[in-house]
């Protein structure tokens, strides 16, 4: 239990920070005190939004002195509330938005050194700017900040070819539990000095660090892109066709998202200006997008293996976007499947990866196991097949009162889910980490060791407990 923060504390950190950098004035904290999703609501004793590296490392002097607790927090679009302070209004509110210089952007490097406010789409821009890419990128790139993409290692649509934000980290600075600062920011191909702190303050959820700036890879900017929206039968084959391109084209490959048509039709129902590409229907759909430095060679690549899978009858039909605005359209046809979800009704998100062969029986057996408990219940999986992730929901019968029988049955469908993807060696979180909202179904489901060494860890680096408390693990 951390302690309330005593009028000292918060005066020394007034001072500290001066008007720009602190606040405890209720209206302004309110939009960071609820998370994106709008299902946790916490309270802070203070907003502490420093400028620079030492003020971090000054504000945790003072609060690890004291005993108080920090919650750091970036674009609070994250998915599991660890960003949201809990309700006690004893712990720090630590927005890190206003650390949002990106210190330079090396062309022949390839390395940019940003600071952990920087918004995702900003550093595009910039990047861009200099014939540069930073290849991750997602459906919150408006909010979400390069310290909390590294804090919950996040992943979006091109990883495939690229990696999750991990593989993207070449070296990064930290204000550790006591307020040191780990200087670990540059971009070392060999370093075998133990444990990679870089490594494990990726994904760390703000539990082990405060990050303040990275060290991020870039590649040169992609000359041509093609992106084509495919009618298929069923996820085995779109796996088959996932196999096939990457054998034949796996360099240019960036990224393979699947959909089944129930989720289109909701698409296609409530977000206005959307079409369906194709003119017949199918049961399932994949998203392709191809990057490389010829538009004419990628054409041809790609015209040639899907007529060579329309022959194979592996594929029922595909476009191939004419245009970026097309591209834009058909991308969007993907990114609004939350929007249109949440238009349809209730329903419980779980982000899960199993190895990637698998996911096409999990998918249906999955959907099996929930019909034969849950009668009535709708599975729905989508996303990154090529990741050997899914977003995978579940919706309530149709006739039912969705939030009752969500507030009936909903923790135990998924503890179904959970304990079947736990079956198959995958994990219940592929990309949104823990925060609060799995933490519990983590404690209960995970290995021993594996939570015995998280604890060991924690423990090690933050004995006071007093870095993001309640998140990740109790
Ligand atoms: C529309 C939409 C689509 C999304 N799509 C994807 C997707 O495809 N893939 C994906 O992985 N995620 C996705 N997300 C989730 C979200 O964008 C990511 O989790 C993102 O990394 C969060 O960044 P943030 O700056 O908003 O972090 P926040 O929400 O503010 O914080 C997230 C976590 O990081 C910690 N944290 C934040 N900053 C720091 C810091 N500087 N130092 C230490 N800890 C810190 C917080 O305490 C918290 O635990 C999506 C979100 C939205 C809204």
């Amino acid at each position: 239990m951390t302690r309330a923060p005593s009028p000292e504390l918060l005066s020394a950190l007034e001072a500290l920070l001066g008007p720009k950098g602190f606040t405890d004035d209720a209206d302004t904290m309110a939009p960071w005190l609820t998370d994106w999703r709008g299902k946790y609501h916490g309270a802070a004793a203070a907003m502490l939004s420093p400028a620079s590296t030492d003020e971090v490392s000054a504000i945790v002097r003072l609060c690890a002195e004291a005993g108080a607790a920090i919650v750091p927090q970036g674009g609070n679009s994250g998915m599991v509330g660890g960003a949201t302070p809990d309700v006690s209004g004893t712990q720090f509110l630590l927005s890190m938005r206003r650390m949002n210089k990106i210190r330079s952007i090396g062309r022949d490097s390839g390395f940019a050194v940003v600071e952990a406010g920087v918004i995702l789409e900003h550093f595009h821009e910039a990047a861009l700017a200099q014939g540069l890419r930073f290849p991750l990128t997602l459906g919150g790139k408006g909010s979400a900040t390069i310290g909390g993409l590294v804090s919950t290692n996040a992943g979006g649509t091109q990883v495939l070819r690229h990696g999750t934000m991990r593989a993207l980290v070449a070296g990064i600075e930290a204000v550790l539990p006591d307020g040191s600062v780990f200087h670990g920011l540059a971009p070392l191909k060999k370093d075998n000095r133990g444990y990679d702190l870089r490594h494990l303050l990726c994904g760390a959820e703000g539990t082990l660090g405060i990050i303040t700036a990275a060290c991020l890879r870039l590649v040169p900017a992609a000359a041509a892109r093609r992106t084509a929206w495919i009618g298929l039968k069923s996820p085995d084959d779109a796996l088959l066709l996932l196999r096939q391109l990457d054998g034949a084209i796996g360099r240019e490959l960036e990224g393979f998202e699947i959909v089944p048509h129930t989720c289109l039709d909701a698409v296609l129902r409530h977000v206005p200006q959307t079409r369906a590409p194709l003119g017949d229907h199918h049961p399932w759909y994949a998203l392709v997008e191809l990057a490389g430095d010829n538009g004419d060679t990628l054409d041809t690549a790609l015209q040639a293996e899907l007529a060579a899978a329309l022959d194979a009858q592996l594929i029922g039909d595909a476009a191939i976007a004419k245009s970026d605005r097309e591209s834009e359209d058909f991308w969007r046809l993907r990114d609004s499947i939350s929007e249109a979800e949440r238009a349809e009704g209730p329903a419980i998100q779980h982000d899960i990866s199993v190895p990637v062969d698998l996911m096409p029986s999990f998918i249906a057996d999955n959907a099996k196991r929930l019909a034969d408990t849950f009668p009535g219940v709708r599975a729905l999986s989508f996303g990154h097949l090529g990741d050997g992730n899914v977003h995978h929901h579940v919706q309530p019968p149709i006739d039912s009162d969705g939030a009752a029988w969500l507030a009936a049955h909903g923790q135990a469908a998924s503890r179904l889910v959970y304990t079947h993807v736990i079956e198959l060696g995958g994990s219940i979180s592929a990309e949104h980490g823990i925060g609060q909202m799995k933490r519990d179904i983590l404690a209960e489901l995970d290995s021993p060791a594996r939570l015995a060494a998280l604890y060991g860890v924690k423990n090690g680096l933050d004995p006071k407990r007093l870095f993001n408390p309640g998140k990740l693990i109790a």
